[in-house]
């Protein structure tokens, strides 16, 4: 196995652990996505047979106020690792896609059929990636294409040893959660208690990243078997507000979460969760880990690693 990344939002001391926890020595390569001189030379020096394309931007707010970066690095990156792959005749590819695909959808829990309609650029990259790979897979039926829909990825790896190293003050609610309960934050700030859920605070569809791990190698098993285009959710297939969330978090560890209430965040949706059933028909793959296992794997890991990985 061979890893390329950038680290603009990361740390080589994730190898480190990887290997200590698979006992596998992995090869590690320091690059751009965009470079396709230099993936043509990854390429050529390994003998790959599928890719599990990880290489994004993630953060909406940044995406509003810089987009150019999100279609350079997300778009024109995913379109030179195609065109490299073309070249190289290595022809299965995962794709991290998003359930922001999906945008303000009035169906709950959403289907893969639910109408598309992401509103800011970081969602406009994955449903523009979507649609290259669907075309480029209508375009030559050699290409086995996964694209999976994430929902809200939280949690740690169970050994406490890997997990989310945000750069500053977290936006994501379960790092936020974390570093409160860790006492590195004051008190989280809950956005709105007025949408209409179970009580007023968001919800969301929260999946543990070992179970989100575990739905790439059921995808690339599919891949395998020459299945064409796939498109599909990963999510529980329930959702959890965000009183829900923090609730378990402080009955999990212990730890207290200050929290107040305040206004809405600019363009948050009130509710979204899974249909989770293609994933089930698809990949014979369903979550395993509830809100229990997630909090207290990210507790595990906010606590056993309190400056991250540095
Ligand atoms: N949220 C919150 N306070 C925070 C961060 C998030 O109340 O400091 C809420 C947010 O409004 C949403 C949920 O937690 O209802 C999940 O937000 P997150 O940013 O983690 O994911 P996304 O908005 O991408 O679904």
């Amino acid at each position: 196995m061979v890893i390329i990344d950038n680290f603009c939002n990361s740390k080589p001391e994730v190898i480190n652990r990887i290997q200590k926890i698979t006992g596998k020595t992995v090869a590690l390569i320091q690059g751009d996505v965009r470079d396709k001189v230099f993936l043509g030379t990854v390429f050529k020096q390994h003998a790959i047979k599928a890719v599990i394309h990880f290489a994004g931007l993630k953060a909406v707010a940044e995406s509003v106020a810089n987009p150019l970066r999100y279609y350079d690095n997300n778009v024109m990156g995913s379109l030179a690792l195609v065109e490299v792959m073309t070249e190289f005749n290595v022809k299965n590819l995962v794709f991290s896609s998003s359930a922001t695909v999906y945008g303000f959808s009035d169906t709950k829990p959403i289907p893969e059929t639910a109408p598309l309609s992401p509103f800011n650029p970081y969602g406009h990259t994955k449903r523009m990636v979507e649609q290259i790979l669907e075309d480029l897979s209508a375009s030559d039926s050699a290409w086995n294409i996964a694209l999976l829909r994430y929902f809200n990825p939280v949690g740690a790896h169970e050994s406490g040893m890997i997990g989310e190293d945000p750069n500053g003050i977290p936006n994501n609610l379960m790092p936020y959660v974390s570093q409160v309960a860790a006492g590195k934050l004051k008190e989280l700030s809950i956005f709105g208690n007025d949408y209409p859920t179970v009580d007023g605070t968001g919800v969301r569809d929260y999946i543990h990243v070992v179970d989100l791990a575990l739905g790439h190698v059921a995808a690339l098993n599919v891949l395998d078997k020459n299945c064409g285009l796939l498109t599909v959710n990963l999510g529980a297939g329930h959702g959890y507000s965000v009183l829900e969330l923090v609730h378990t978090f402080q009955e999990v560890t212990g730890r207290a979460i200050p929290y107040r209430i305040v206004e809405r965040r600019a363009g948050d949706i009130a509710m979204y969760f899974a249909d989770a059933t293609l994933a089930k028909q698809k990949l014979a793959w369903q979550t395993q880990r509830d809100l229990a296992d997630i909090c207290r794997d990210a507790w595990h890991w906010q606590s056993q690693n309190p400056q991250g990985y540095s």
